[in-house]
């Protein structure tokens, strides 16, 4: 198959467990150095990446010579505990060699499920990516419980692709891809090397296995497509074990890939204006519906009135002077703030609120200018 990773230039990586951690030696630094490598050559070229590490809970129980078999809740928080300072301490002491810088994030659930949380670690995350760090994101095992979990990383590596509007996602496994039936059941299964779409076919033919060191089987590997493609990246999955795994991609190693079911743009687009309840509006002046038409932030400047009750994150109609929608938009600031800074000119901003604060109103990553009607009902219940 062809070059996989071409034209792809902001790429999320998830390493599951059984790459990184060999149960009786430990961490696996040839297959990491390689790893490194394999980034360090990404980045030359342009792209730009985030790595979803796992490993955290098995690279601690072997530190801290647990026995084998099952955990406790509370004894696997605290092997993520001694084990995510090891792993970050090696991404950062194998990225640095070629000069890249690593930043830690350990993510719970709330971060991105809570729109509010959501767009803080965005933030933190794209500034980490514009400053030319690799991002090494991980669950926050030692502070998250069952019940407020993500539980494998499969999914939290898609909730990262979408947050972060990734082109791809790739999932190195154990596994080399998606086969008509679980392999290590049915040997004569047939490897599948693309997917058009997820289709309950598709779905049917992951089964559940995982194996012992790391959460996700196929199932989690499906949901986590179904996350990606529904919001513009595609997925590979593929088996890392080999060294030079991203490379092993590129030479076309077998590998099953995920189209994308839209461009990231138009189905965060999709995404946004798909809100049925919006949750307050904002009246903008002729200037502001000019320059949002012009594919320019809506700054606080340009609003002329504030309507409704809503948090930093909500999704707001954006209304021109004479009161039709123009718009739809994530709002930066809560509605008492926004009130405070509307009409005010970005310099005055601080002094207004008394501490910082952002210089959009809605930034132009997060509006959608009107659709028209069939288009917003596409946008809410059709499949993108
Ligand atoms: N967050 C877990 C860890 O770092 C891994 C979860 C998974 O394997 O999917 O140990």
């Amino acid at each position: 198959m062809s070059n996989l990773l071409a034209g792809h230039r902001r790429i999320v990586v998830k390493v599951g467990s059984a790459l990184l951690v060999d149960r009786e030696r430990g961490l696996k630094r040839t297959w990491l150095e390689s790893f490194g490598e394999d980034i360090a050559r990404l980045k030359e070229e342009g792209r730009e990446i985030l790595v979803v590490s796992s490993g955290a809970i098995a690279l601690g129980r072997k530190l801290l010579k647990m026995p084998g078999g099952p955990l406790r809740l509370e004894e696997s928080q605290a092997a993520a505990a001694v084990g995510q300072i090891a792993l970050s301490r090696t991404y950062c002491e194998i990225f640095g060699r070629h000069g890249i810088e690593t930043g830690q994030i350990l993510l719970t659930l709330g971060d991105t499920e809570e729109r509010r949380r959501y767009l803080n670690a965005r933030a933190t995350i794209g500034t980490l990516i514009g400053l030319g760090a690799v991002p090494v994101i991980n669950e926050n095992d030692t502070v998250a419980t069952s019940e407020i979990r993500y539980g494998d990383n499969d999914r939290l590596a898609a909730r990262v692709a979408t947050m972060v509007d990734a082109d791809l996602l790739v999932l190195l496994s154990d596994v080399d891809g998606l086969y008509t039936a679980p392999p290590a059941l049915q040997p004569d299964a047939r490897h599948i090397p693309l997917v058009e779409q997820i289709t309950p076919q598709i779905e049917a033919m992951a089964g559940s296995a995982g194996s012992e060191l790391s959460r996700g089987g196929m199932k989690t590997k499906i949901d986590a497509g179904k996350i990606a493609t529904a919001s513009g990246s595609a997925m590979i999955i593929t088996a890392g074990h080999r060294l030079y795994p991203l490379t092993a991609i590129e030479r076309g190693e077998r590998a099953t890939l995920f189209r994308a079911s839209g461009n990231p743009v138009t189905a965060r687009k999709r995404w946004i204006a798909g809100h049925l309840n919006t949750a307050g509006r904002l009246l903008v002046d002729a200037g502001a519906v000019q320059a949002l038409a012009a594919g320019k932030s809506l700054l606080p400047a340009g609003v002329v009135g504030v309507e409704g009750e809503f948090e930093r994150g909500d999704t707001l109609v954006i209304a021109g002077p004479d009161g039709h929608e123009v718009a739809r938009g994530i709002v930066a600031y809560d509605a008492a703030e926004a009130r405070r800074v509307a009409g005010l000119r970005s310099s005055e901003i601080t002094e207004a609120l008394g501490y910082e604060g952002r210089s959009a109103m809605v930034h132009r990553d997060d509006l959608v200018m009107d659709l028209n009607v069939d288009d917003r009902r596409e946008a809410a219940f059709g499949t993108a």
